[in-house]
């Protein structure tokens, strides 16, 4: 379970890391060779992303821009069955709100727990189209404090339409988000602290946080989760800026401040490796406040590719 290996975690924080599933019809074996070269450095668990459709927009030749519906990246399941075996790692699945009757969630989560797997982190999901509002599935959950109660109940034996001892109990480790700089959706960084408390009281066991480049935002929010008896681990996510205009969007999308000398740094970089280059040494420096202050874990968002995660993880572990 996630909390056993960061329990364990002593002199020096875990090596964690997200990975996604590939695109549609693409195949497992370039999967596990991308992230084959950080098992070097030995993550315990390993989690995977559930997505669901996405929208991207391509630059027309006029000019304009066209919004693309992608393909769904599914495997979840599959990827996680598979890295289990082959690198001896805990998978974490995501699961969603977002696309799942509570019927479906209860299936999938029958399934994991005939697969051994034993962690997932439960989230609402995003929606379809950036900034859109999030549609619950009709039967499905519309939060992820409801998804976080729905996996709780079936660790205490409680299924969907039956409450039973014949019924065996699932042992899943849970995990939920967290928001330094708050959700994109809520009002403000209190209203959504209310709500994070709902998942913590729901029965989240840890929390991970959505990146953020200015240390001090992961700071105070644990002093606050502290104060307001929210004593579960939360496990910084960190990204490494690795593309000039990453600068520009990832603020607009995560809802996030990049700090200003980083932003202006990367602003004036001559392109996008002088870029990559200022974003890992940032997040190498990210990465020892970090530790210095006692982080159980630095979790990676790697997108699946190692090189820019190595570059950073080597100077750190
Ligand atoms: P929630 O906790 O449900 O919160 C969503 C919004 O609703 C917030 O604004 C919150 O303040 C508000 N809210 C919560 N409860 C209530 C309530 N009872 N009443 C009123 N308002 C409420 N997305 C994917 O699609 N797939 C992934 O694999 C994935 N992995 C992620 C991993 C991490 C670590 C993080 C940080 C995010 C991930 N996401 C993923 C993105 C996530 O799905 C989105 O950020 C989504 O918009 C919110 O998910 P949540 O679980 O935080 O939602």
């Amino acid at each position: 379970k996630v909390t056993e290996h960061l329990a364990k975690a002593n002199e020096k924080p875990i090596f964690s890391i997200e990975i996604i599933p590939p695109a549609k019809g693409g195949k497992i074996d370039e999967l596990l060779n991308d992230i084959e070269p950080m098992m070097e450095l030995k993550p315990p668990f390993i989690d995977v992303t559930y997505q669901r459709e996405e929208y991207v927009y391509k630059t027309m030749p006029d000019g304009t821009q066209k919004e693309i519906k992608k393909r769904k990246r599914a495997g979840t399941v599959g990827i996680c069955s598979a890295i289990m075996h082959k690198f001896n790692v805990d998978p974490v699945p995501h699961i969603l709100c977002g696309g799942f009757t509570k019927e479906d969630t209860e299936d999938l989560l029958i399934d994991l727990n005939f697969l051994g797997v034993e962690n997932v982190v439960a989230l609402r999901g995003d929606t379809a189209k950036p900034f859109n509002e999030f549609k619950a599935k009709k039967d499905g959950h519309s939060y992820a404090s409801e998804l976080i109660e729905q996996v709780a109940d079936m660790n205490k034996g409680i299924y969907l339409h039956e409450e039973s001892t014949y019924l065996s109990k699932s042992d899943f480790c849970i995990g939920a988000a967290a928001y330094p700089e708050k959700h994109y959706e809520a009002i403000s960084l209190d209203i959504d602290f209310e709500n994070l408390k709902k998942k913590v009281d729901a029965g989240a066991d840890y929390l991970v946080t959505q990146m953020f480049f200015d240390n001090q935002k992961y700071f105070d929010f644990v002093k606050k989760c502290r104060e307001n008896n929210i004593h579960i681990p939360i496990i910084p996510g960190l990204k490494i800026l690795s593309t000039k205009r990453q600068s520009e969007i990832l603020p607009k999308i995560f809802y996030l401040d990049l700090p200003e000398t980083f932003a202006n740094d990367v602003k004036k970089a001559n392109d996008d490796k002088a870029a990559r280059q200022i974003g890992i040494e940032w997040c190498i420096n990210q990465c020892k406040e970090l530790m210095a202050f006692g982080v159980p874990a630095l979790h990676f968002y790697t997108m699946s590719k190692s090189t820019t995660t190595l570059a950073v993880a080597k100077e750190i572990f």
